[in-house]
């Protein structure tokens, strides 16, 4: 580098170029790549080079030899798996973010970076209208939010239970009774499994995916039952309840109000895992979905599905901060701390160092408001009726759930034509959406979790399906 030459100029600029021009191609591309990974490593790969290149041209390199290669995710015609687009300002927050490279560590070191994140926490609390003293910590995705909130738990109960598992680990503990819906999401059983809990027990769910509060009844009477020896067994068993704000396939929501009584009343600690789901609780409309929802003990969400910030970015808020910060914090010590002070942000996460991933999430909710906050989840939850509503009229077409969120579930007769019209909907590159399995069936899945998806979107989409079938059928 010369003297006197700008160093990040104009790799900056080369980047916020190929940004808009990707951005700008979302409401006209074929939807689905264009090239494989393995064909892509090719040009990405080979021998690794003696010597480098200046930054912007690597910058032009990599956005020019990617473009095949990128999934229009940012568009509003995907509809695949459950993943959310980018609001400009969450997206250009990122951006400073990475520039700001503030390791969000300490309050102290990096107080503008905490400042941020305190504030987008308690509006988060607000806005969904959980416990305002509760402690929110900003991870990568809700799996780590899971994780964080299910490591309170464990701490708590045990504590509870007179045993100490940060001093003197699992074995030996008291056993611990996990029990979730069994259409809970994978992303639960993976955080019991880091954090030795082993596979859960299952409690049969109605036919949207609602975990029954009767068979939860007996369920926990089961465990307690089988747990407990002594006479004050029944109190001191340590009992975990894992609930669910939105199915992935019917996107409705576990009855909280019910299933929390029922829980508290055999001492359990409740979790919901609400990954895209919790967001319903801003919409004063779909309040019915959520009611009872801010009874439970700690909450998991992304940030990056129905908020639409970029990816990583996971919410947990957990109601009892004290066994939060015990069970992520390093230092004990630094739980002492004068009343009213804040968590540093460290005590709530399970890294130490990391970015302020909190940051978009404040510019994502200081562009929206609660006004338009509420309108963007509505509009999701309204797209996904009208796209049941106008595909269950086409021939051929069998809406599977009741759809009351952003989730639709089709099947086009038997599993195999199902699978066919999938196939053919992805290479028509109109609309992106995911072939599953539920409940003893392939189906088609939709998920309406992008802030573009308009009308147009939708026409497109059902214009997309009605041709693949058209095709498929012959
Ligand atoms: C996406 C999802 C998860 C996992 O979230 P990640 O962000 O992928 O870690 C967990 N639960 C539900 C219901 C989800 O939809």
């Amino acid at each position: 580098m010369s003297a006197g030459e700008e160093p990040f100029r104009d790799a900056l600029d080369a980047a916020a170029g190929h940004a808009r021009e990707w951005l700008e191609s979302q409401p006209t591309r074929h939807v689905g790549p264009r090239a494989t990974a393995a064909e892509l490593e090719a040009a990405f790969g080979g021998p690794m080079p003696e010597n480098g290149l200046p930054a912007s041209e690597v910058i032009d390199y990599l956005a020019t030899n990617a473009e095949p290669g990128l999934m229009a995710m940012p568009s509003g015609r995907f509809f695949g798996w459950v993943i959310g687009g980018t609001l400009p300002a969450a997206l250009a927050a990122d951006w400073l973010v990475s520039a700001w490279d503030q390791n969000s560590v300490f309050r102290a070191a990096t107080p503008a970076t905490a400042a941020i994140e305190a504030a987008a926490g308690q509006w988060f609390l607000e806005l969904l209208g959980l416990p305002e003293t509760s402690d929110v910590g900003f991870v990568t995705g809700a799996t780590m939010a899971n994780f964080a909130g299910l490591s309170a738990a464990r701490w708590r109960i045990l504590e509870r239970a007179g045993w100490d598992v940060n001093t003197d680990g699992l074995a030996g503990a008291p056993a611990i009774s996990c029990l979730v819906g069994r259409e809970r999401h994978d992303s639960i059983d993976l955080a019991l499994r880091y954090l030795g809990l082993g596979r859960p027990v299952e409690v049969p769910s109605d036919r949207q995916g609602r975990i029954s509060p009767a068979e939860l009844d007996c369920a926990l009477d089961r465990a307690l039952v089988a747990a407990s020896s002594g006479t004050d067994g029944f109190a001191r068993t340590p009992v975990l309840v894992c609930l669910q704000a939105g199915n992935l396939h019917s996107g409705d929501f576990d009855p909280f109000l019910e299933s929390i009584t029922v829980a508290k009343a055999h001492g359990a600690w409740v979790h919901v895992d609400g990954a895209f789901g919790l967001w319903a609780a801003a919409v004063p409309e779909l309040a019915a979905l959520t009611g009872g929802l801010h009874l439970a003990d700690s909450w998991a969400t992304d940030a990056h599905k129905t908020l639409n910030v970029p990816y990583d970015c996971g919410i947990v808020a957990v109601r009892d901060g004290e066994a939060l910060e015990a069970a992520m914090s390093v230092n004990p010590s630094y739980m002492i701390r004068d009343a009213g002070a804040a968590a540093d942000p460290f005590q709530t996460v399970p890294e130490l160092s990391r970015r302020a991933r909190g940051v978009p999430v404040w510019a994502a909710l200081k562009s929206l408001g609660r006004n338009g906050l509420a309108a963007q989840v509505r509009n999701l939850a309204t797209r996904a009726s009208q796209l049941a509503q106008e595909l269950s009229a086409l021939d051929g077409v069998e809406v599977l759930n009741d759809v009351v969120y952003t989730q639709v579930s089709l099947a086009f007769g038997d599993d195999a034509t199902t699978r066919a019209v999938t196939a053919r909907i992805i290479e028509d590159g109109l609309v992106w959406m995911s072939g599953s399995r539920w409940q003893g069936r392939d189906v088609l899945r939709i998920s309406v979790s992008n802030w573009t998806t308009d009308d147009a979107d939708v026409e497109t989409a059902v214009e997309a399906v009605r041709k693949a079938l058209a095709a498929v059928r012959g």
